[in-house]
């Protein structure tokens, strides 16, 4: 059974996509069979993952409004290793077709069942906003990975989010949980990061994850060659720090 996991924040920014991506080429390098969905109209992790967005004839925006199943849909990424349900533009007017749809908030949910036994890991890449599509995601999660930057602000925008899969999970999914903490764009010098990371340990205690991702330019460049940084630069410090999250994660499953 797979384990479904939103990465997300309503803050832009902040890593979500790069996340997604590089975990998901990670886990797969170690053997695990992963599908990333990219919930942003923006279509970042479809691009990040070496698919054409302007490319599609059909999107996550069909299997939400359920004319097209998940495996219809899917690509699979090469090099990446990893499925894609990609998304485009088309997925701005998602959000409008979803309220007069039933079951607006569960019909990821409902689409993932069909595939739940293809993978070993769902990832739910969300837009920067706490919309319909990023409810269909923690209505559909099992875990919420929140990639967050130490800087002043983050901790600002995290009780909002708290507040947002609390009320989810009251309403629609009892079960959701925090996956984890993810420290992104990490610079060890100033030391308000560590004021705001030693705060995040305190409230979010063995939820934040021990590895950290460095700020590293080989994460922000390899996007625009459709590859994970793994199989682009694969000795970069961030593809080693993406590895690493990836033992982290599968090591935290296991226990
Ligand atoms: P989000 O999906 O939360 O909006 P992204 O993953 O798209 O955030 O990251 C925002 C920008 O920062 C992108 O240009 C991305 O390439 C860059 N970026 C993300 N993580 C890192 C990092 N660790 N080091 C350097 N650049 C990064
Ligand atoms: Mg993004």
């Amino acid at each position: 059974m797979a384990r479904i996991i939103a990465v997300t924040n309503q803050k832009g920014g902040v890593g979500k996509t790069t996340t997604c991506v590089n975990l998901a080429a990670s886990l797969s390098a170690m053997k695990r069979r992963v599908l990333v969905i990219d919930l942003d109209p923006q279509g970042n992790a479809t691009t990040g993952s070496g698919v054409d967005k302007s490319a599609l004839t059909t999107s996550i925006y069909d299997v939400l409004v359920g004319t097209h199943s998940v495996q219809e849909v899917y690509q699979f990424c090469d090099p990446a290793g990893y499925h894609c349900l990609p998304a485009n533009g088309d997925l701005t007017g998602a959000e409008v077709v979803l309220l007069d749809l039933p079951s607006k908030e569960t019909r990821l949910r409902a689409a993932l069942y069909d595939v739940e036994q293809e993978f070993d890991f769902i990832l739910l890449d969300c837009p920067p906003s706490l919309n319909m599509l990023t409810v269909n995601a923690l209505a559909a999660a099992q875990g919420v990975l929140i990639p967050v930057q130490c800087e002043y602000y983050a901790l600002e925008g995290l009780s909002a989010l708290l507040q947002t899969i609390d009320t989810i999970s009251q309403a629609l999914n009892p079960a959701l949980e925090i996956e984890g903490i993810l420290r992104t764009m990490y610079d060890p010098r100033p030391s308000l990061t560590h004021d705001v990371s030693n705060q995040l340990t305190e409230y979010f205690g063995d939820k934040v994850f021990s590895t950290v991702i460095p700020r590293n330019i080989r994460l922000a460049e390899s996007p625009s060659y459709g590859l994970p940084v793994l199989h682009y630069e694969k000795q970069s410090r961030g593809a080693v720090a993406y590895l690493a999250l990836a033992g982290e994660f599968i090591r935290k499953r296991a226990a």
